[in-house]
């Protein structure tokens, strides 16, 4: 290896040898025969691992971690979290049916997400796990259920605060949203839950993601406590869960800098004691997608096809937005920036050049790279894109042109 540092630098947590990225121990060159096609995403489960260690040994333990499976549902994958975090969190029936299979206990699993409808809330309730409620319809709807099938449904409310997280790539809290019920609504809403009888858990207040500024994160926190205690005086019974929801970021672009975790957790140990005095049953819980599983995967695609237009050099692969929208910049990005991509099997290489990396759609849109200096590559190679692990294939068109369906493995 030369002295050049590779462009991703210093997302570093996949280690080259020999120039060949090592995904899971194993050089990736390797691991694609073994996967026997390309595209493909890779995740590793010592990253994983990793991750959910360092949250763990910064955070107070007193504070539980779920794994909010939306930013990567594959079933190996929240198989693997399930074992790592203290809960998981689903959005649909079909995310149910997988946090269910990965062996979760119901009593750790909760559902949240705008418009569930009665075949999901009659799901959640025959599963015993906790229904986010976020509308008045659907805490009548989940009680007519629950009486037709002779249980009691475990509701909590979602929370739509009366503030916002600032500096948050996607804004899910604070005014008009069509997520959770809006703060000054709940203490009606506390009240019917009361008179129909239904298990009352607690809070669920999520303001945002993708949020790299741990300061908005502290100030978040600060008005989610002080809002779950005011609403805690209309409770039909005693707050057991505190979901004060995640938005913890990861660093894509250059100039990114990791989120500081020292101040959240310095934060967090000193509401603890205070919700211990006034919610005493209260379980704090902090509900994570992408900041656990967003940096252990990756994407691989395969050049096949160099092409020089009018002077500027296009790498043409097999893989693109159709699997991997967010790296497209389709997926939340208002201006464009590049995913750091490398060379997978040439990281620092022996001559580098400024190109453009496509996918095989017959639109401008199907960039991976755009005018990006890597190792000169040609065809065969293997492109690589880094921050893979979150909200990639089931986030992205895979029916948009026909072309052939990526696979996901856990290393
Ligand atoms: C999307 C979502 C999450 C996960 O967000 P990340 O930014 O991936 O951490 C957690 N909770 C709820 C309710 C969500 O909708």
């Amino acid at each position: 290896m030369g002295t050049t540092r590779p462009a991703h630098w210093p997302m570093d947590q996949f280690p080259t040898i020999d120039d060949c990225l090592r995904v899971g121990g194993i050089p990736l060159t390797q691991l694609a025969a073994r996967v026997g096609q390309t595209p493909f995403y890779a995740y590793d489960r010592r990253l994983l691992d990793r991750k959910v260690a360092l949250l763990r040994g910064e955070l107070p333990t007193a504070i539980k971690l779920h794994y909010a499976i939306k930013a990567n549902p594959m079933p190996a994958l929240v198989r693997h979290m399930a074992g790592l975090v203290d809960g998981l969190d689903v959005a649909s029936l079909g995310e149910l049916r997988v946090a269910l299979d990965a062996g979760m206990s119901p009593a750790e699993i909760s559902f949240a997400g705008p418009g569930k409808r009665p075949p999901e809330l009659a799901a959640a309730i025959a599963a015993g796990i906790t229904i986010n409620l976020e509308s008045v319809r659907e805490l009548e709807t989940a009680a007519r259920l629950g009486r037709e099938q002779g249980q009691r449904p475990r509701t909590a409310v979602r929370v739509n605060p009366d503030f916002e997280l600032k500096a948050s790539g996607m804004k899910m809290g604070g005014g008009p949203k069509p997520f959770g019920v809006d703060a000054e609504q709940v203490p009606a809403l506390l009240r019917r839950i009361g008179e129909l009888e239904l298990d009352f858990e607690g809070f669920h207040i999520f303001t945002g993601s993708q949020n790299l500024r741990a300061e908005a994160i502290v100030e978040a926190h600060d008005r989610t406590f002080e809002l779950a205690l005011r609403l805690a005086a209309d409770a039909p019974g005693p707050v057991r869960l505190l979901n004060i929801g995640g938005g913890f970021g990861i660093p894509y672009f250059p100039g990114d800098q990791p989120l500081d975790l020292t101040p959240i957790a310095v934060n967090l140990e000193r509401w603890l004691p205070v919700v211990e005095a006034r919610l005493p049953q209260a379980q704090v819980v902090l509900e994570l997608g992408r900041y656990l599983v967003g940096e252990a995967g990756l994407y691989v695609a395969e050049v096949v096809d160099r092409k020089v237009s009018r002077g500027h050099t296009f790498l043409i692969t097999n893989g693109g937005l159709h699997h991997h929208l967010a790296a497209s910049g389709n997926f939340g990005q208002v201006l464009r920036k590049n995913y750091p991509v490398v060379v997978g099997n040439r990281v620092v290489g022996t001559e580098r050049e400024v190109v453009t990396v496509v996918g095989p759609l017959c639109t401008p849109l199907d960039i991976l790279a755009d005018r990006m200096e890597l190792a000169k590559a040609d065809v065969g190679d293997l492109i690589v894109v880094f921050q893979s692990g979150a909200y990639g294939l089931t986030a992205s068109p895979t029916a948009f042109l026909g072309h052939p369906p990526c696979v996901e493995v856990l290393v």
